[in-house]
């Protein structure tokens, strides 16, 4: 990625402006408590939050906490969740998960990012929503959106989720991270998307270095 690294000041500036452009930013899953969420999180891997709010109503009607996920039947699992896609893998993980937190946690969920992390189908993505919109504990949550916009905004230099999250944890101050990553994944939503930027129509236009980029809409 040759942009370049934009300044602390800058980046703080330019995400006043964002979140002044998205008030209403916010974790956009369905939940009732941090395991629902946890759930919700993992089934939203390679699928949109609108399909998995469809989804996890009915999951969550048969089988309402984790001791009954964890007992429940693969199959069965895997059928509620079939329109996620990637179905097999996340059945097996959300009762692994689920296993897990019975028989080490009592049912709950840790809060914890290394806890979190040794859970079946929990990754950093998953782990940092759940601590930042069930526990609020910072996370700075790195999806596509996160990681693509904040390449153009010049905050970062690097590709990998990891090293995106690492910088940006340095380039930001700790208690935004999390409504930092709500505001550029409604951005990237509504304005900066991948195939097609709204570059006349973005409220950061003056502060980007990559103006322009992709196709316009
Ligand atoms: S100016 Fe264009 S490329 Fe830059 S953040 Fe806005 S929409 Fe994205």
């Amino acid at each position: 990625m040759k942009t370049r690294r934009i300044s602390k000041v800058h980046a703080l500036h330019t995400l006043d402006r964002l979140e002044a452009s998205y008030p209403d930013a916010h974790c956009a899953l369905l939940h009732d408590n941090p395991w629902q969420l946890l759930i919700a999180t993992i089934l939203s891997a390679q699928c949109t939050d609108v399909r998995v709010n469809m989804v996890t109503p009915v999951l969550f009607n048969r089988f309402p906490d984790p001791l009954s996920l964890a007992q429940a039947d693969l199959g069965d699992v895997e059928e509620l969740i079939r329109s996620t896609g990637f179905f097999r893998n996340k059945a097996k993980s959300l009762i692994g998960c689920s296993r897990a937190l019975v028989e080490e946690y009592q049912g709950m969920v840790p809060q914890e990012m290394s806890a979190l992390v040794a859970l079946p189908g929990v990754g950093r993505k998953t782990a940092n929503v759940v601590l930042g919109n069930a526990f609020a504990t910072p996370g700075m949550v790195v999806d596509t959106h996160v990681g693509r916009i904040a390449g153009r905004l010049g905050w970062v230099t690097v590709r990998t989720a990891e090293g995106i999250e690492e910088q940006l944890c340095k380039l930001l101050p700790k208690e935004r991270w999390t409504q930092a990553a709500h505001v550029l994944i409604f951005h990237g939503r509504q304005c900066c998307r991948a195939q097609t930027a709204w570059c006349s129509n973005c409220p950061v236009v003056d502060r980007c270095p990559q103006v322009g980029v992709g196709r316009q809409r």
